[in-house]
């Protein structure tokens, strides 16, 4: 072969490699292009799985919760939280449709804790949302997607809240929507056997929803209609139920229902009744040495212990854990005292197996004789009760008339009655703890002392800053300011023990709310303005000795001119004990130092309160106040 020849076949060998690695190079590209589609592919559906993910999950939470017979309350907030949350949804609620005398109205059932509920909250003013009966149209979305069975998402969110509140103004609707990125609204229709009840409302960010969002929430809404269905069969059990599956014992409800109709008899036949009530004692021992099992065994014996000792028309319940009633109908007080005791003695005498011996602490009261308010009764009936626990244990005591309880004793109980119920949010083991202090004063402690060491460590719980000793301040200078006034002493009593009491409605408020260092918005004070509310309507109330107490502290941040809150009261309107309580407060809050400020020495304290003599006191007691710091002599 000729060189030339050699050459050409070089070339050509050349020419080949280079198509070869022109066709390779366009085939990479390729395979990077494809690549790079793929990898968008990918990421795009591991989101979606993410979601999918996301959203079983949330299905499979709230399908557990419904089969470990948690409370509907629970679930509900569990499925609004999760749409909210995990989900991303903006704000969502559960409403409910009922029918009354009156008509259709609607109501929520759950709802998200956020900025829109707030909104509307702050807006339409007590009652809340939640409380407040809301209007049904049928000519509205809500009305439309039960008609047509399927769920409707429209951007006609000002429509959708006037259809349910439609004394909201236009104004309003936007002030509420402002800063709201709301852009739809997803209505799905709550539908069982047929019948309507409700809705689940879905407000969301998003213009559109992509259809298997759609079909999540309507897969969502099967579950929440399962959760109402299910909770609903349960309470129509429940109420035909009568008596407690332990022990055979007539439960909480039918014994209350007894209570009602035996007021009923023996008003009409002006004869008394009594109340036996009996706690274990030491139960929790027994659970925590012999098992739950024996604990039970504890509780069943008392129960047979009952029976054996009941008349035909005596009432024995278990109203709940270890607590046990009798109600014994025509009984007087002696009478009733004989029974408690040979109940005791039987419980006592009793050989368990494995346990061995238990006791009970016992308490009496007897209508007519120690009060006629039927929740008053119970009440002395309890105090009864823990007075045999604190007296010892293994005993009877008899109740004492409520006009005949000293203030000391009120207090306590209402204490007990607060941790052991607990009507405010709090730690358990703090509870319990301060619980023992108050059922088991050492001699050296007078009540008077443990009192005043609860309310302080109570205080502290929603304001760090509050030193101990504080409140027994307190009360000795509201006392004293009170006596300067010439009050009758039940007056000056109930002052103590609103003194004790009085911010308590503060431990329902956010605690950083109550912290904040920089000022507050509208919004918050309003929210922190309701404290003497919740302490008198929702943590008080239910506590009938102390009555009486209530009014003080509703009325604490009233001022003198009108300009105080809740009812904006002025002058003698204003009970002058919780004018009493509002000068001493701000003294106190003065003197201490607050997160926006350094504490004030106690003349320059003085002086502020001077400056609002006749606007939040009047000039006579900034007068007999005065006079009392001065000379230190409360
Ligand atoms: P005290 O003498 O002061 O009444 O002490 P106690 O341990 O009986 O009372 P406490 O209120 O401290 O504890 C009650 C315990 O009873 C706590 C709770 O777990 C238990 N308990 C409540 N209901 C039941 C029940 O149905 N079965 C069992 N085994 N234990 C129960
Ligand atoms: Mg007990």
């Amino acid at each position: 072969m000729g060189l030339f020849d050699k050459f050409k076949e070089v070339r050509k060998k050349v020419s080949e490699v280079e198509s070869n690695i022109y066709h390779e190079k366009r085939d990479y590209l390729e395979i990077y292009e494809r690549n790079l589609e793929l990898e968008k592919e990918i990421t795009q559906r591991t989101k979606e799985l993410d979601d999918t993910n996301r959203r079983m999950f949330t299905l499979q939470h709230i399908w557990e919760m419904m089969n470990s017979s948690t409370p509907l309350e629970n679930v509900l907030e569990a499925v609004v939280n999760s749409t909210q949350g995990e989900l991303g949804y903006m704000h969502c609620a559960i409403i409910r449709k009922y029918k009354d005398e009156d008509g259709d109205f609607l109501r929520i059932i759950a709802q998200s804790n956020d900025g829109l509920i707030a909104r509307l909250n702050n807006m339409i003013g007590a009652p809340g949302i939640q409380t407040r009966r809301l209007n049904f149209d049928p000519n509205s979305v809500f009305a439309d997607t039960i008609n047509q069975r399927s769920i409707i998402q429209t951007k006609a969110i000002d429509l959708s809240l006037k259809a349910i509140l439609p004394e909201l103004s236009d104004k309003t609707v936007k002030e509420i929507l402002t800063d709201q990125p709301i852009k739809s609204v997803i209505v799905v229709p709550l539908i069982t056997r047929s019948k309507e009840f409700g809705w689940f409302c879905v407000f969301s960010s998003r213009e559109e929803l992509a259809p298997a969002e759609m079909d999540f929430l309507s897969l969502f809404s099967k579950q929440i209609e399962m959760a109402i269905t299910i909770a609903d069969l349960f309470q129509a059990v429940r109420e035909q139920a009568v008596t407690d599956s332990l022990t055979g014992l007539y439960n909480r409800r039918y014994f209350e229902e007894s209570l009602d109709k035996e007021v009923q008899r023996s008003q009409r036949l002006k004869q008394p009744f009594s109340i036996i009530g009996i706690d274990l004692d030491f139960l929790k021992k027994i659970n925590d040495t012999y098992g739950h099992s024996y604990g039970d065994l504890a509780i069943k014996t008392i129960a047979e212990v009952l029976k054996a000792n009941a008349r035909s028309i005596d009432i024995p319940a278990r109203m709940g854990g270890e607590e046990f009633n009798l109600l014994l109908p025509g009984i007087s007080s002696q009478g009733a005292m004989a029974a408690a005791e040979r109940i005791r003695k039987t419980i006592e005498n009793t050989e368990i197996d494995t346990i061995g011996h238990i006791t009970g602490s016992l308490g009496v009261a007897t209508y007519f004789e120690h009060s006629e308010n039927v929740d008053e009764l119970l009440d002395l009936t309890d105090q009864a009760m823990y007075a045999s626990k604190r007296n010892g244990r293994n005993r009877v005591t008899l109740a004492k008339p409520a006009s005949e309880t000293s203030w000391q004793e009120s207090a306590i109980n209402t204490f007990i009655d607060i941790l052991s119920k607990n009507r405010v949010p709090m730690a358990k083991e703090l509870s319990e703890d301060l619980c023992n202090k108050l059922q088991f004063q050492t001699k050296e402690d007078s009540s008077q002392d443990i009192l005043y060491t609860v309310a302080d460590m109570l205080t502290k719980l929603y304001n760090p800053m509050h030193e101990s000793g504080v409140v027994k301040n307190k009360v000795q200078m509201a006392v004293s300011l009170a006596k300067r006034f010439d009050l009758p002493k039940s007056d000056v009593d109930n002052l103590r023990v609103a003194v004790l009491l009085y911010d308590i409605g503060n431990l329902m408020i956010p605690q950083d709310l109550l912290q904040k260092p920089t000022p507050l918005t509208e919004d918050e004070r309003e929210r922190i303005k309701n404290h003497p509310l919740i302490a008198s309507q929702e943590i008080l109330k239910p506590i009938s000795y102390i009555q009486d107490v209530l009014p003080i502290i509703e009325h604490h941040h009233e001022n003198w001119d009108g300009t105080g809150y809740p009812y904006k009261m002025s002058k003698e309107d204003i009970p002058l004990t919780s004018q009493i309580i509002l000068i001493i407060d701000e003294y106190f809050a003065l003197i201490e130092p607050r997160p926006y400020r350094s504490k004030l020495s106690s003349p320059d304290a003085l002086e502020i309160i001077k400056t609002d003599s006749g606007k939040k006191w009047n000039n006579n007691l900034v007068k007999e106040f005065i006079s009392l710091v001065e000379h230190d002599i409360f």
